[in-house]
């Protein structure tokens, strides 16, 4: 656990929220601002800043939850969402404002901007693909 860390606090009951599902490792619960109706974390239990240091177990268990809330969001007895965003921000750069791990949930609606209001962050246009073997060849792992 981290001193003055939002996350850890709801994880241990100091602040409250909204459980959505919990299991050994992880902790699920409505975001606070969501960005459409249903939107939910996926938090693990054990602090981790972001998606470069978390643990591989705690990242898998984070994504299986994502999933299974995901498939809850989807089903015609849970939202009846049409879609759903499984979103991670790793670093400020990349809008990450919370620096304890998490999976944002984002149930998403086709025409219906009352329950969703998201907007796709950036402009889609064709790659130079000249340049694409030497990027993949500096993220290649
Ligand atoms: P980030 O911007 O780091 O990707 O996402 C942080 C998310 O945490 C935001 O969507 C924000 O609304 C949510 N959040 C921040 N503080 C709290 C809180 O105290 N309770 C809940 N339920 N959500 C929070
Ligand atoms: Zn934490």
């Amino acid at each position: 656990m981290a001193e003055d860390c939002v996350f850890c606090a709801i994880v241990a009951g100091r602040i409250p929220s909204t459980k959505v599902a919990e299991d050994e490792r992880t902790f699920a619960f409505m975001d606070i601002n969501p960005g459409s109706e249903g939107h939910a974390l996926v938090i693990p239990k054990e602090h981790a800043p972001d998606l470069l240091s978390i643990p591989a177990e705690d990242l898998a268990a984070c994504a299986l939850m994502g999933q299974r809330i995901a498939q809850r969001a989807v089903a015609a007895d849970g939202l009846g969402a049409d879609g759903v965003n499984l979103v991670n921000s790793c670093g400020a750069a990349a809008w990450q404002t919370v620096f304890h791990f998490h999976l944002h949930v984002i149930p998403r609606y086709a025409g219906q901007p009352g329950r969703d209001s998201l907007q796709l962050p950036w402009t889609p246009a064709p790659a130079d693909v000249t340049t694409l073997p030497a990027l993949a060849d500096r993220l290649r792992p």
